[in-house]
């Protein structure tokens, strides 16, 4: 039997983050992946790398994250552009918002102004008249995730991680993993398998969240900024069966990312027209120019929800030597690096960046009464 220090299972982009932390800090890492790395959620993703402000945890690890992504602005295979995120306000009532937005934001060390709508269409002319104001935020940026995955697992294996392609985790089985083709290897395991989690956890609820995203033919320059509607948080941490928010991004190609849908309990891939349509519906509101414009690619994909939509770091309760790091619904990517950080810090012991406790996963277990 083979014995690591770290055996991940998953190479999407949090299981790729962890392999690539741990065999920094020195760890004997085994990575396990079933499919394509990077292929799971973090392939359909958009890439973009925002600071979300509602939740203070959930902004802490963020701007934590987003600090690290530094690292990859120079590196090609990433595609990093630093676009920032243009808030659009539809109305006067909308623009109330504005103010606690940029507070939580300043908050937490993250560079964010107010824009009048005269400033709004300046800085995005194709915007539609009316709208009436918003935040932009320059430091947000965009990136390609399937290739940062690749990237931090070949970095991983350059400092001698072994990679176990093409084979699935079967079993966790005292201190080992057993693969579909029998192989043991034996250590302790991290789980970052995303929507797969309960098929190894099953103690830990993981919901499967469906989004829908549109790209276009090559538009350059219709747009600058990734730009989001006021209201996508609620969109994004609501309950709702299903709902649409109005985001939209420029890709380095020239092309136009439109998003984005969320839906529970649909657990088909399959494209569903009538959520395309109502998702477009709301893109062309705020950017009217999208109606002429050639639709390339309509493709689906499912975001690793949560309980509580963060994501689980840490040790699993009553557990030994097994970890997770899954649950990220739409920040993900956002959230890879600074996830992978948290993770690796816990295991050994060493002071983490920021607080850990909103994630440990004993949150979702129930609690036994003394
Ligand atoms: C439409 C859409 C848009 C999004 N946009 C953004 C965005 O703009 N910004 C952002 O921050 N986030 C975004 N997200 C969220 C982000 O994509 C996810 O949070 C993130 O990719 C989750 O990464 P992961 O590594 O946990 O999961 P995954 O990428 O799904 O990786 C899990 C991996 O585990 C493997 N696996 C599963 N079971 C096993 C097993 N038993 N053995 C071996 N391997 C196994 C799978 O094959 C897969 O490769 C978006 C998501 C969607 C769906």
């Amino acid at each position: 039997m083979t014995s690591f220090d770290l055996i991940v299972v998953g190479a999407g982009i949090v299981g790729a983050a962890c392999a690539d932390a741990a065999a920094a800090s020195g760890l004997r890492v085994a990575v396990i992946e079933q499919a394509g790395i990077g292929g799971g959620a973090t392939a359909a993703a958009m890439g973009h790398l925002v600071a979300l402000d509602e939740d203070p945890a959930e902004l802490a690890l963020a701007h934590y994250s987003q600090q690290l992504w530094d690292e990859f602005v120079e590196l090609p295979a990433a595609q990093f552009q630093r676009c920032g995120t243009l808030w659009v306000a539809r109305d006067e009532r909308e623009c109330e918002s504005i103010g606690a937005k940029i507070a939580r934001l300043r908050g937490a060390g993250i560079a964010a102004s107010a824009v009048d709508a005269a400033e709004l269409h300046r800085l995005e002319p194709a915007l539609a008249p009316g709208l009436a104001g918003g935040v932009r935020v320059p430091g947000d940026a965009v990136v390609y995730p399937p290739n940062v995955a690749r990237f931090l697992v070949e970095r991983a294996r350059a400092r001698g991680a072994q990679l176990y392609a093409g084979r699935r985790a079967c079993m966790l089985d005292a201190g080992s993993v057993v693969l579909d083709d029998q192989t043991r290897l034996s250590g302790p395991a991290l789980i970052a398998t995303g929507c797969a989690l309960p098929e190894l956890l099953p103690m830990l609820p993981m919901r499967a969240r469906k989004g829908h995203l549109v790209i276009t033919e090559r538009y350059v320059d219709f747009v600058r900024h990734q730009i989001v509607e006021l209201g996508y948080a609620d969109s994004a941490h609501g309950a709702q069966r299903s709902s649409v928010a109005f985001n939209v991004q420029p890709r380095s190609t020239g092309q136009v990312l439109i998003g984005s849908s969320r839906e529970f309990d649909s657990a088909t891939p399959e494209v569903s027209m009538p959520m395309v349509q109502r998702m477009l519906a709301r893109a062309f509101d705020f950017l009217p120019g999208l109606r002429s414009m050639q639709a390339l690619r309509i493709w689906t994909g499912f975001r690793p929800t949560s309980i509580d939509g963060k994501p689980y770091l840490g040790p699993v309760p009553d557990q030994r030597d097994l970890w997770v790091a899954a649950g990220h619904e739409g920040l993900g990517i956002t959230t890879a690096l600074g996830s992978a950080r948290l993770l690796v810090d816990q295991l050994l012991g060493r002071r983490c960046a920021i607080d850990p406790t909103p994630y440990l996963p004993a949150r979702a277990l129930p609690r036994v009464s003394a």
